[in-house]
């Protein structure tokens, strides 16, 4: 038998957190990472004194002071505040769809004059009921010109897939706001930690009672690792662990292109969106913004994020929850309940469009429930 208590599979959110709470307890943990870093995809890496988000944007947000006091224990953060524009054609939109947006589009003034402007639109598209679908639900919520430009093209893009066969949930992650607030969340706290979000996750694996090894594949020593360990947190892939026995679930990835430019300032943001259906990227990261006052003046990075299809080996950035998928899920789920010694946890694991805030609140959940007695 092993002299650890938990094997943790992927040094993640999900992976860091339980971890750390199983070490302030005085269990041992061995944390093993197939990637070559820890904290999944939530890394970040210093270039030219610039912290680079490597797998995408990650903007800290929550509604939950506990939450946020959490992982206040491990970084400072900043007041950024994200904002990002979207470019269709050349022209320039605020996001989220606000009184900004909708001024330059229609030069309306007032929230009744932009409610009454998306109320005709939404009456000639004549919908009726609950929205079935991404694109009834866009259209419900904003009208059709702003379906068109801003959301349409994004979307299909970005999954793959036409937005009426997309579940409507997806859209309504952004806000609809009639003020002048650019904000694109509603959560009550928010930033980005200075210095990167790396040091978050070495400041929760940095215990006595954890080792951590990275460039480590679960799957090359399975059936040795669940006779070794009395438990097991697995946060990759939850039809990969059951060797997708009952079918492959969907996931959608990403490949990103980084740039090294010889300017102070870019794009003047953080995010650009690239809302048309043509450009093949989906948007355009520039670092530097996320930290005020950062970096070398003469030097910026850029990174495009580009859509691309999943097949088994690619990075799975995002499950695809509509409805075949996530009915699958469930029956994973049910095989995951008769794995005794196995708790699947995060993303991948539970198959949900999480953010940051939800990830720790559910590695949290788990702690509670696996932790409670020990
Ligand atoms: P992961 O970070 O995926 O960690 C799982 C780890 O397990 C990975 O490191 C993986 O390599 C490892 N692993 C998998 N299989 C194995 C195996 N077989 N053996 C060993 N290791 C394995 N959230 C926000 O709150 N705000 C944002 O702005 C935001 N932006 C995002 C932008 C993008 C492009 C993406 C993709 C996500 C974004 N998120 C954002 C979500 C955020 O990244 C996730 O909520 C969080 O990182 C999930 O943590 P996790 O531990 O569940 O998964
Ligand atoms: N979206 C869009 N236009 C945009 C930004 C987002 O249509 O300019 C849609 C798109 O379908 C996207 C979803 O809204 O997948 C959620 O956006 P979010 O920014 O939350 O995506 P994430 O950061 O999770 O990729």
């Amino acid at each position: 038998m092993s002299k650890y208590d938990y094997l943790v599979v992927g040094a993640g959110l999900f992976g860091a957190v339980f971890s750390h709470e199983a070490a302030l307890r005085g269990k041992r943990v061995k944390v093993i990472e197939k990637r070559d870093h820890i904290a999944g995809n939530i890394y970040t890496k210093e270039i030219d004194g610039i912290q680079v988000h490597q797998y995408g944007a990650h903007i800290f947000h929550t509604s939950d002071k506990q939450i946020w006091n959490y992982v206040n224990q491990f970084a400072e953060f900043n007041r950024y505040t994200n904002s990002p524009v979207a470019n269709y054609h050349g022209h320039m939109y605020n996001l989220p769809f606000n009184m900004n947006t909708f001024s330059e589009l229609w030069g309306v003034r007032t929230p009744d004059e932009a409610k009454a402007k998306i109320q005709e639109q939404k009456e000639a598209a004549q919908l009726s009921g609950e929205p079935k679908n991404l694109e009834e639900q866009a259209i419900s919520l904003i009208g059709t010109d702003i379906y068109h430009k801003l959301i349409k093209g994004y979307t299909e893009k970005q999954w793959g897939q036409k937005a009426t066969d997309l579940p409507a949930f997806i859209i309504r992650r952004l806000p609809v706001r009639y003020t002048y607030d650019n904000n694109y969340f509603n959560d009550t706290y928010q930033g980005i930690p200075i210095g990167g979000y790396t040091q978050i996750v070495e400041k929760m694996l940095a215990h006595p009672e954890i080792d951590v090894e990275t460039g480590v594949d679960f799957f090359a020593h399975k059936d040795e690792y669940l006779k070794e360990y009395p438990k097991i947190i697995f946060t990759g892939m939850i039809d990969q662990y059951f060797n997708y026995q009952l079918g492959e679930l969907e996931y959608r990835s990403l490949r990103f292109e980084s740039e090294e430019r010889d300017v102070d300032n870019y794009q003047g943001n953080a995010v650009i969106n690239y809302t048309d259906a043509e450009t093949p990227y989906t948007r355009v990261i520039e670092h530097k913004h996320f930290e005020f006052g950062k970096g070398d003046k003469n030097k910026t990075i850029i990174t495009k994020e580009y859509p691309a299809d999943w097949k088994r080996g690619d990075e799975p950035y995002y499950p695809v929850n509509n409805a075949r998928n996530n009915a699958l899920y469930k029956q994973y789920a049910q095989l995951a309940n008769n794995e005794g010694n196995v708790i699947f946890g995060g993303r991948l694991g539970q198959y949900r469009y999480y953010d940051m805030h939800q990830v720790i609140h559910a590695a949290l959940v788990t702690c509670k429930q696996e932790l409670k007695s020990k």
